[in-house]
């Protein structure tokens, strides 16, 4: 994996030259476009600060990514084909080198976030089965487990797929093997053939890993039609980082499609979920009849901010791979000077050695302290099982210090106690 750090001025260069090849709504006869520049009273384009702000600068001229500008030339004739240039760039960095896909290898868009990615994916799929194989759709499930994310059930009820959640371990979180196999073959005895399989690339609550090549080497084994989604909405821009041996790759022939957030770890602003998917798929997605739209519309969304593809790609290039890299496994480190203080102290805790989570088991922190730091519930609707902490940039050695502190002490009053 490597690209190169860019300068800000470097950066500023790129992005100004992007904005100079899209039309510009304050100088040119752009007459039937439903889109204009940001209401300039507020959004005033003279403000003095916007030449040193390529961000700021391209969100007030306001260019719409319309559509999934992978896919062919046609963006060329769009009035915003310079912005969309580097968004094409973006997705090709990010499947080729941070999930090392082959050389022009994957379409993908800048989606409004993981939800929509995840649900695209499914989309995808869904099609896939039904025109391919003439699948009626009770005959397609959607596959998950219990941790995963909620916007699968949300995906299966927009899609009307059915799903089946794989439980797993208590401890270790991992998709338990023989509950996949009786629930897979129980829905094969009901007429299921087709199966979207989620895999997660770290779920939200636990930080954990699912055995990508264990399920997906079983949906195989069974010689049923399986297309595999990577739900890399957390984890998809820290994993990559912090494990060299990562079996979530496009060199894994089970995967085909990532969905990685940059406005997770990669602190973009929100509207930044990037999904990314192996060529020849998108086209189950065609929406033929947006037909104003030069090539055509293949995205959930329809209109969204091309600021929000520059805003990845800009955050990219500051750091650099190196410098990325080294990021993510500070963080990691940090995260592991904690659960060695956990093991100390005899704290039971989940937690994957590549990624920045820590889930403790609620009978071994006091609900007033979890609340007093913000840690997380795996439920708030019924009594807490787990708590967790995620070590994001802003969580600080010293808060973690004093969350410590108070936690070691709360654990010997209750030894004394017990006394
Ligand atoms: C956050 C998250 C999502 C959903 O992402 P949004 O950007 O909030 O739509 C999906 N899956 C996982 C694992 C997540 O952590």
């Amino acid at each position: 994996m490597y690209w190169k750090k860019l300068s800000h001025i470097e950066i500023k260069e790129v992005v100004f030259d992007a904005l100079n090849k899209n039309a510009n709504y304050r100088n040119q006869p752009i007459l039937g476009v439903p889109g204009t520049f940001l209401d300039s009273e507020q959004f005033y384009p003279d403000a003095p600060f916007l030449k040193d702000a390529p961000f700021m600068s391209i969100m007030i001229n306001n260019p719409n990514h319309i559509g999934c500008h992978t896919l062919s030339e046609e963006s060329v004739l769009d009035i915003f084909s310079g912005t969309q240039q580097i968004e094409k760039e973006l997705i090709k960095l990010c499947a080729e080198q941070i999930f090392k896909g082959d050389a022009n290898g994957a379409d993908g868009y800048v989606a409004p976030g993981g939800t929509e990615a995840n649900i695209q994916a499914m989309w995808v799929y869904r099609n896939y089965f039904m025109k391919k194989f003439g699948a009626k759709i009770d005959e397609i499930a959607l596959v998950y487990s219990q941790d995963s994310h909620y916007s699968m059930p949300k995906g299966a009820n927009i899609l009307g797929l059915r799903s089946i959640i794989l439980d797993v371990d208590d401890n270790d979180r991992s998709i338990v093997q023989t509950d996949l196999e009786t629930k897979i073959e129980q829905a094969r005895d009901c007429g299921i053939n087709y199966f979207i399989v989620v895999m997660n690339l770290s779920t939200t609550m636990f930080g954990s890993v699912d055995d990508i090549d264990r399920v997906a080497g079983y949906f195989d084994s069974t010689g049923v039609e399986y297309k595999v989604h990577v739900d890399g909405a957390y984890g998809g821009f820290i994993y990559p980082f912090t494990n060299p041996d990562s079996r979530y790759t496009f060199q894994n022939k089970y995967i085909t499609s990532f969905t990685s957030d940059g406005h997770k770890m990669l602190q973009t602003p929100y509207g930044t979920g990037l999904f990314l998917i192996r060529k020849g798929f998108m086209e189950y997605v065609c929406t033929d009849e947006a037909q104003y739209i030069p090539g055509k519309d293949y995205t959930i969304c329809g209109s969204r901010s091309g600021a929000n593809a520059i805003s990845i790609w800009m955050i990219l290039m500051t750091h650099g791979s190196a410098g990325w890299q080294y990021k993510m496994e500070s963080l990691c480190d940090r995260t592991s000077r904690i659960c060695s203080k956990l093991d100390e102290m005899g704290v039971k805790y989940f937690r994957n050695p590549h990624i920045n989570i820590i889930t403790i088991k609620s009978g071994d922190v006091s609900k007033q302290l979890a609340e007093k730091y913000h840690l997380v519930a795996d439920s708030y609707e019924f009594e807490a099982k787990w708590w967790k902490i995620v070590v994001m940039p802003h969580v600080k050695q010293g808060y973690i210090d004093s969350f410590l502190m108070e936690l070691e002490a709360e654990r010997n009053a209750l030894v004394s106690e017990t006394v």
